[in-house]
């Protein structure tokens, strides 16, 4: 529910003011409620039938002995724009969900240096590029949701693999009673003007070695909101052509509280 103004004592025209502002809030509140749910309703109602085009598809990929190499690559295109397509759906549908506070957290302790080796390996794996973590060898144990922030970790690797051709690490320290994690990159950079702005949703950098790359412009969007909800705060310094280092960072774990 919206925030509302609320005054003790002033005179009529002052008070009818208040409550004309506290109708227009209550009001925009439910718009943005209704839009909300909107998004949630149309994402939810197209991953269906797109799910079982793109099934379709793999299918007639799978038996496609006697088609053309045309008819292959065609197909082979529609079915990664649909894969594309449901992912983007899912994305809205994670977003809709933390805007209405209905994502739930599990909150338990994290042994964060297990955590990133397993990323770091995984992300190699799938990549073949060169993915390293790099930790003490005293572990440092996070509150957060430990599914939650593999899924942002995941995201921010594969960003770092996508917008760069060197090796990618990600370095764990804890700094001021918070545990740190950095995701770097040694790619193309983001420029001052994009830096605020490319947690925002769609946002997408518009130079040419951006738009080159597939990409939806909501990963960040929902790193911000995950990590958020964990009590937690993502950042990122950057220099164009040098690299990025895109930060997390999460209350340490204290076993006495
Ligand atoms: P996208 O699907 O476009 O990668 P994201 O929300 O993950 O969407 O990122 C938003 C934008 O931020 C990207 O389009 C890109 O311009 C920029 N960006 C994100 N990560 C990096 C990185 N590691 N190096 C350079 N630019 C990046």
């Amino acid at each position: 529910s919206a925030a509302k103004l609320q005054l003790a004592k002033a005179p009529d025209e002052i008070l009818g003011l208040a409550q004309t502002f506290n109708e227009m809030l209550q009001r925009l509140s439910s718009a943005w409620e209704q839009q909300r749910q909107f998004v949630g309703n149309v994402s939810h109602e197209l991953r269906t039938p797109l799910t079982v085009i793109g099934g379709y598809l793999q299918s007639l990929l799978r038996r496609g002995d006697n088609l053309s190499i045309y008819q292959k690559q065609a197909i082979a295109t529609a079915s990664a724009e649909t894969e594309r397509t449901i992912q983007m759906l899912q994305d809205l549908l994670d977003l809709a969900r933390a805007d209405s506070g209905n994502l739930h957290f599990r909150q338990a302790p994290v042994f964060l240096n297990t955590l990133v080796a397993e990323v770091a390996s995984m992300s190699a794996k799938v990549s073949d590029r060169s993915v390293t973590a790099i930790a003490q060898d005293q572990d440092i144990v996070a509150l957060a949701d430990q599914d939650r922030l593999q899924q942002v970790l995941i995201n921010l690797v594969d960003n770092a693999i996508k917008y760069s051709a060197d090796p990618v690490e990600i370095q764990l320290e804890t700094r001021e009673e918070q545990a740190m994690i950095h995701v770097c990159d040694r790619g193309i950079g983001i420029a001052l003007v994009h830096q605020q702005r490319v947690f925002e949703r769609f946002y997408r950098s518009d130079d040419p070695s951006t738009r080159s790359r597939d990409g939806t412009g909501l990963g960040l969007a929902i790193a911000k909101s995950l990590v958020e909800g964990m009590n937690g705060k993502i950042s990122l310094m950057s220099k164009p052509n040098e690299g990025s280092i895109f930060t997390i960072s999460l209350p340490l774990w204290n076993p006495q509280r």
